[in-house]
């Protein structure tokens, strides 16, 4: 009757999480080697051949370059829509016909004992999604890789016992770095990546310190820091009255190594 949650990496070196009910075994995204992948999984006692399905959100190669590996190595489903499946298949390269599943960006699908709902996000792929995962009553929002976020994704998340969300850069550490000024208005346009402070404003505006997990995700290696990105985040929630760490508990996802599993 539990949910377990737990991110193996995250940003754009490679990113991958894992989430386990009674009935499934999840990976969403495998943007690190097959082998890495396994190494993870296995830092936490989960076992790669075990696993139920890999989805993906978008077919950028930090979000799937070991999925085609491991879903022909296990003989694992990968679920996408079909713009991604379009735009991964040169990369992930061949998977068999009966792994390959098409969902429907906005409309819920049952995987298992859960109910998924896929949602539009605003980044440079070709249909980018991030999820929101229903357990009987937990809720679980993904979303990374996303410009800007609406209303409309703001009503589909709230609510949620977990939040796995980025603060991908401090716009000043970005403006001032040594990015090229093409990627730099890339990341800063909105279908590019979610700021530390923008990240910061989502947040205050849907959380109620009811005991909900935040994990700041996809942290740019170059353009932010984590203590910055936390303290960020930290103050735009505490600014609504909130005290983090007692009401809520926000951490971090981190670059090539796991974070604890949560349970729910
Ligand atoms: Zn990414
Ligand atoms: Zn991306």
């Amino acid at each position: 009757m539990e949910f377990r949650f737990c991110s193996l990496s995250s940003g754009s070196s490679g990113n991958s999480l894992y989430i386990e009910t009674d009935r499934m075994k999840v990976l969403v995204d495998g943007g690190l080697s097959g082998k890495r992948i396994e190494k993870l999984l296995s830092s936490i006692g989960a076992c790669p051949k075990e696993l139920s399905c890999i989805l993906v959100t978008h077919e950028h190669i930090d979000h799937v370059r070991g999925v085609g590996v491991l879903s022909r190595r296990y003989d694992i489903p990968i679920y996408a829509n079909e713009d991604t499946w379009m735009g991964m298949q040169n990369i992930i390269g061949e998977i068999r016909e009966k792994n390959i599943k098409i969902i429907k960006t906005g409309e819920y699908f049952q995987l298992g004992d859960m109910d998924i709902l896929p949602f539009s996000i605003f980044h440079d792929a070709a249909d980018p999604v991030g999820y929101c995962i229903n357990y009987k009553n937990i809720k679980a929002s993904i979303i990374t890789d996303t410009g800007w976020v609406n209303d409309n994704m703001k009503d589909i998340i709230k609510g949620s016992s977990l939040y796995f969300i980025e603060a991908n850069h401090d716009v000043k550490m970005l403006k001032e770095g040594r990015y090229p000024w093409h990627l730099k208005k890339r990341i800063l346009s909105t279908r590019g990546h979610l700021s530390n402070y923008d990240s910061g404003r989502v947040l205050s505006e849907i959380l109620t310190g009811n005991g909900e997990i935040v994990l700041l995700a996809h942290l740019s290696e170059e353009n932010n820091r984590p203590s910055l990105a936390y303290e960020t985040v930290k103050e735009c929630i505490e600014k609504q009255g909130i005290s983090v760490n007692k009401e809520l508990n926000l951490s971090l996802a981190h670059r090539n190594r796991s974070t604890t599993v949560y349970t729910l």
